[in-house]
């Protein structure tokens, strides 16, 4: 049996390598992720794994099946954080995959392929701005312009791979080989408050959202608040408060549909100052594209109405889009029969966060495993699961890992 003090206690583990003091911060290519990356060789080593770092930074634990070079089954998550971050979001799936093969080491089971254990080093993309950088370069996609990016200490992703250790000229090596991989399959908190909501403990993920990012900017006519008559004004405020409310309506009108205006500035900012700009920010997300795309249409339709009726500018800007990273139906069914086997409801859900299954979904086919997080808050020092959830989730991890069938012979 999966040992779930030994999991939790491995999570703290990593939270004490933190730049901040007090919390949690840890980002591509630091010191901390250096000292946390020899924590987690040392534990697939510990499992039996032959382990080692990759050209991009990723630390990679290999067990091999009944003979030797068999493809793998891939298992993992991410190590790197957000500022401030919890202490499982990510590490929870590192360390509960490494747990799972030690189980399996102690038993002296081999299965027929191999399972490789993989702790992505960038998720977040917190300190290049570029998400997904490890998974990337394992599936082979990484961009190599992205070598220039450069954090806020104008130090490039060039330079750092180079302070590390790592060539960037060979990151290409990190790339993996599409027979090598059967699937890459992740638990991970769900960040979300959905199977608290229902008192599951776990739940199978059926796609990972798509979303569209999109920067709104509204120039009215600022002017004197006590002067100019309500007849008369161009409020970029007031225009942009309609926006913000004719989104809310159009996104809770589709079944796990999501939008969000997270940000909002006005200018010039001034208590007596009729708002001549507003600048906002939406973000829509859906499990279906369809779904996503005709709602960002509608809105911006909406948005250009609002306008016109008030006599304001509008500009739109789209800053990001990424389809649905869609799981594998046979991979989905394979997750849900070891959850059925615990006597567990099977709750399929979309992921509303990013993984890094969106990029390792253009090297193999991809499923996710969510585990219950207390009020699905995440990112957040009051991120927090229960031993008794890390302990269902890693018996299901388990039993999905030992059953596990190859599309092929499925
Ligand atoms: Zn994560």
């Amino acid at each position: 049996m999966p040992d779930q003090r030994r999991i939790l206690a491995r999570c703290d583990a990593l939270a004490r390598h933190s730049e901040l003091a007090g919390g949690l911060t840890r980002v591509y290519l630091s010191r901390e992720q250096a000292a946390a990356n020899e924590l987690v060789l040392g534990w697939m080593r510990e499992a039996g794994m032959v382990a080692r770092l990759d050209a991009i930074g990723n630390v990679v634990g290999r067990r091999e099946g009944e003979r030797p070079g068999l493809p793998c089954l891939m298992l993992g998550s991410h190590l790197d954080t957000v500022r401030d971050a919890g202490k499982y979001d990510g590490m929870l799936g590192v360390v509960t995959a490494i747990e799972c093969v030690a189980d399996l080491a102690a038993r002296g089971k081999r299965l027929p392929f191999a399972i490789e254990v993989i702790g992505f080093a960038d998720e977040e993309g917190v300190r290049f701005g570029s998400t997904l950088l490890g998974s990337r370069a394992a599936a082979g996609t990484f961009r190599h312009e992205t070598l220039d990016a450069a954090d806020k200490d104008g130090v490039s992703l060039r330079e750092a791979l180079r302070g590390f250790g790592l060539d960037p000229a060979r990151i290409g090596e990190a790339a993996r080989g599409r027979e090598d991989v059967l699937a890459y399959v992740e638990l991970h908190i769900e960040q979300g408050p959905v199977l608290e909501a229902e008192g599951l403990p776990v739940g199978v993920v059926s796609a990972i959202n798509g979303a569209t990012r999109l920067a709104i900017e509204i120039d009215g006519v600022a002017g004197h608040a006590g002067t100019v008559p309500m007849t008369l004004r161009q409020d970029a405020l007031a225009a942009a408060a309609e926006c913000v409310l004719a989104i809310e309506r159009r996104c809770s009108s589709v079944a796990e549909l999501v939008g969000t205006v997270g940000r909002l500035e006005t200018l010039p900012g001034a208590v007596n100052v009729i708002p001549g700009t507003a600048r906002f920010t939406i973000d829509i997300r859906s499990p279906r594209d369809g779904d996503r795309v005709a709602a960002v249409e509608e809105v911006c339709a909406e948005l250009r109405s609002i306008a016109k009726r008030r006599g304001v500018m509008l500009k739109v800007a789209k800053t990001h889009e990424g389809g649905v990273a869609g799981c594998a139906p046979w991979l989905m069914e394979q997750i849900g029969a070891a959850i059925a086997a615990e006597g567990i409801a099977v709750r399929e859900l979309p992921s509303g966060a990013g993984h890094d299954g969106m990029a390792m979904i253009e090297l193999c086919d991809v499923g996710m495993l969510f585990v219950r997080c207390e009020k699905g808050i995440s990112h957040n020092p009051a991120e927090s699961i229960t031993a008794a959830d890390a302990e269902t989730g890693a018996r299901v991890f388990l039993r999905f890992i030992e059953n596990f069938q190859p599309k092929a012979t499925a």
